[in-house]
């Protein structure tokens, strides 16, 4: 069986029998019942999702010569031509391999003439966004006059880079990530369907892996039966898809919390020797450190027994929910970057790294903060000792921060008066300051005051 076989014979060719996507697939649904169909798509979201098939569907459903309720019959000669792919008038078109003007003037040629079986030519363009500028602008031209029997889908995963001219011509849907639930529930409809043997938890891990695309989840069971075992077990599916287990994910989120970088780069180095699939070995991480986060904040998951939530809580403590935020957010980046290197492997090390050395930089300055409060203390007993009460009711309600090397910022918490201020500028009162602050750090410094705006 090929890899994409399962995606294939499950493929929607009904707009209910898209997963996930009910507003948009009932709108569209609704368009055509009503006869009030637009000239120009544009149908945005993440890969996998269902904006090829949507727009297939809609394809059919505006030529189907007996459409009921809005939704394309299949059987047709129309409908049939089109499912078997050999109707001229629905063209597509995928914009990341024909992306130059001329692919796009060919379609401003064609689209003056009418469509030879169907009552619309369809054009739908895949991966839009990779058009080129001079494409663009030949593909504007047309959607400014689009002929009354054209009707364009485009569908893009990235709509941000699309040319706000062509965003605004366009009737716009967003897709969303398909959600673990249904994309379970398809996939048991699927068992079920072709009498497979899955168990329940091959399923859900699948599901999970599927990332909200429905594509990538049918291609990861046709790699299961590809294997040719009766049963398709959870085991099996984490061998096959590279999931590392609990202990090794538990390890790698001690040392990414942890200023531990040497163990970390030795951690790293051993998952590489090993042949891990790095991405999906980072991606899992991210996910697990949203489940501590997840955990930490509302206790609410369930994907773990009571020793593994113990063990991930424990990591979670010895880090604030902010800077695990910002961990993952990161770590996300760095997964993004290996998707586009051509060496995966010196960027998930050297992304990695990075990130958890600014991470425990942040984590210093706060210590440094806490040693500053800490001065604040000292250097204010050292001037009620030396009987310098006026610099010692002013300088209490203010921070004292050691900010480079020697350099100490006197930070005034409120607004001072003039006298106050003429007082602090006095040499005797200066050197008061200094003399403490030396007492102290047992070191020169230089000390500089910073004033609130009265
Ligand atoms: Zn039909």
């Amino acid at each position: 069986m090929s890899y994409i076989a399962l995606y294939r014979e499950f493929r929607p060719t009904k707009f209910e029998d898209v997963i996930g996507q009910n507003p948009v697939t009932e709108t569209l649904r609704r368009q055509v019942q009503n006869g009030r169909v637009a000239h120009a798509y544009l149908f945005s979201g993440g890969r996998g999702c269902g904006k090829t098939s949507t727009a297939k569907i809609l394809s059919r459903a505006i030529n189907c010569l007996h459409p009921v309720n809005g939704e394309p019959c299949n059987e047709c000669e129309i409908c049939k031509s089109a499912l078997e792919g050999s109707l001229t008038d629905i063209t597509e078109i995928d914009a990341a391999s024909n992306n130059g003007v001329d692919n796009i003037r060919d379609i401003r040629e064609q689209v003056e003439f009418m469509p030879t079986n169907a009552k619309y030519r369809v054009y739908i363009i895949d991966e839009v966004h990779m058009l080129s500028t001079g494409a663009f602008n030949a593909l504007l031209k047309t959607l400014e006059e689009p002929p009354a029997h054209v009707i364009f889908i485009l569908a893009t995963t990235e709509p941000q880079k699309l040319p706000i001219t062509i965003l605004s011509r366009c009737q716009r849907f967003d897709f969303k990530r398909i959600s673990i639930e249904d994309i379970c529930k398809t996939l048991e409809k699927c068992v079920e369907k072709t009498g497979l043997d899955v168990e329940e938890g091959a399923i859900r891990l699948i599901a999970r892996m599927a990332d909200g695309a429905m594509r990538d989840a049918y291609s990861i069971l046709d790699r299961c039966i590809s294997d040719g075992e009766s049963k398709i077990t959870e085991t099996k599916v984490r061998e096959l898809v590279g999931i590392p287990e609990f202990e090794y994910l538990k390890d790698f989120a001690e040392l990414l919390v942890s200023t531990n970088t040497e163990k970390l780069i030795e951690y790293m180095e051993n998952i590489i020797m090993e042949g891990k699939n790095l991405e999906v070995f980072l991606l899992e991480s991210i996910k697990f450190l949203r489940d501590i986060l997840i955990l930490k904040t509302s206790n609410n998951i369930s994907n773990f027994n009571d020793a593994e939530k113990d063990a991930m809580l424990s990591i979670g403590n010895n880090i604030e929910s902010t800077k695990l935020i910002s961990l993952i957010s990161k770590l996300s980046s760095v997964l993004n970057e290996m998707k586009w290197s051509t060496d995966a492997e010196v960027t998930f090390e050297t992304g990695v790294l990075r990130v958890v050395i600014e991470s425990n930089e942040g984590n210093k300055s706060v210590e440094n903060k806490n040693n500053t409060s800490f001065l604040k203390n000292e250097v204010l007993t050292k001037l009620k000792e030396n009987s310098k009460m006026r610099v010692y009711a002013l300088l209490a309600n203010s921070d004292i921060i050691e900010a480079e090397d020697g350099l100490i910022h006197i930070v005034f918490n409120s607004v001072l008066d003039e006298t106050s201020k003429q007082y602090l500028q006095q040499d005797e009162t200066k050197k008061a300051i200094k003399e403490a602050v030396i007492d102290v750090t047992k070191k020169d410094c230089k000390v500089k005051y910073v004033f609130l705006k009265g």
